[in-house]
């Protein structure tokens, strides 16, 4: 068994279905189904004895004790977190709590648990910390990719809180020895993702005749792996990464922002044309940027393909094209998750709308 944390969420949902499709291994869950944590992502594995959820905190330290103990996992694949930057700017204590604090308690638990197994046991226990590439912060226009030796400096309290859990997760590796994998991935984009982010954000808003708010000048450039990507080389570096190595996972596939609205304006067009046949882009309109907001990110992904021979299945045309297909398809998803807490979130922030 392996236990995921955050496999409710927009990745972590994923890779549990992935996971699930791919391997007979059962999987146990722990979400805290804050508001990105949502059951419904699971609906197709509900009933499968193969997955085990378990509804808590992974800074709930005798509850993370209680499930190593009872379930005894072979790793434990780290997803939970606090993942939106705009939400870091407005209330960045949750991002503390959840990324540093309750990373903290995790590899603490995980720690006596991993000291008291057998040799052999011991020996093949992992435990992966998945981050962002955020951590590394911005790149000039010209400046190479980011690679797993960038040095560290995030820019936001997002970035900054999980920067954090990395040094942390590092030091538990260096200090105690536990086996820890770390991979710092690119923008996700695919099926199950919230919409507060900016692809499925541009999706919702569009279909629903709303502005397709741009911060800025919209050229702040990132790059984009489909999600079913970051999860095959999740799985890679579970089976074969190096204790104590970091791995860098990107596709790329930079674009700037405004490039990317307009691929997925162009597909809706293509897909499912306004009713009154003008273009989806005459719904953009650019807001007021963000503070602190990074210009450029862009991942080095050599050392993942030469080490472990990973590589993307999808190109961003092929990922963007399912994932806007896929929300055409599951628009009961999107409705239940435009309630409550969501609703309210998105408010504040685009109040105009
Ligand atoms: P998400 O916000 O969609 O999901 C996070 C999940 O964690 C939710 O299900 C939430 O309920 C759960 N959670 C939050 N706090 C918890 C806690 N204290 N205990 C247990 N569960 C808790 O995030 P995501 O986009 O799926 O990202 C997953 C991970 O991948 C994060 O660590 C994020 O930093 C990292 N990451 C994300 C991206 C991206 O583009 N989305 C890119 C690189 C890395």
């Amino acid at each position: 068994m392996i236990l995921v944390t955050g496999g409710a969420g927009f990745i972590g949902a994923n890779f549990v279905l992935d996971w699930l499709a791919n391997s007979d291994e059962p999987v146990l869950n722990l979400d805290k189904l804050t508001y990105a944590g949502n059951r419904n992502n699971l609906a197709s594995v509900d009933g499968d004895a193969r997955h085990v959820f378990v509804q808590g905190d992974i800074g709930d330290t005798a509850l993370v004790e209680r499930l190593l103990a009872e379930h005894k996992p072979r790793a434990v694949v780290n997803f939970a977190a606090e993942s939106h930057v705009d939400r870091s700017i407005h209330g960045p204590e949750d991002f503390i709590q959840t990324n540093v604090v309750g990373t903290f308690r995790l590899l603490q638990a995980v720690r006596q648990y991993w000291q008291a197994l057998c040799a052999i046991e011991k020996e093949a226990f992992r435990f992966l910390h998945v981050s962002t590439d955020e951590v590394y912060g911005t790149l000039a226009p010209d400046a190479p990719a980011f690679t797993e030796t960038h040095t560290t400096e995030p820019n936001s309290p997002y970035s900054a809180s999980k920067a954090a859990s990395d040094h942390l997760v590092r030091a538990w590796h260096h200090t105690f020895g536990l086996p820890v994998l770390t991979t710092n991935c690119s923008n996700n984009y695919g099926p199950y993702h919230f919409p507060e982010k900016l692809i499925p954000l541009m999706i919702v808003n569009a279909l629903a005749g709303k502005s397709l708010p741009v911060y800025g000048d919209g050229m702040q450039v990132r790059d984009w792996l489909y999600v079913a990507d970051h999860c095959s080389a999740i799985r890679r570096v579970l089976e074969a990464g190096k204790p104590g190595e970091t791995y860098n996972v990107g596709g790329w596939n930079e674009m700037p922002n405004i490039d990317i609205v307009h691929t997925v304006c162009r597909l809706l067009d293509e897909l499912r044309p306004r009713a009154d046949g003008k273009p989806y882009a005459e719904q953009i309109s650019y807001v007021q940027d963000r503070p602190g907001h990074d210009r450029r990110y862009a991942i080095d992904a050599r050392k993942i393909e030469r080490e472990l021979g990973w590589k993307p299945a999808e190109t961003f045309e092929s990922g963007i094209r399912k994932t806007v297909q896929w929300y055409l398809e599951h628009a009961g998803w999107v409705a239940d998750v435009q309630t409550g807490a969501y609703r309210d979130w998105v408010q504040t922030q685009y109040a105009a709308d």
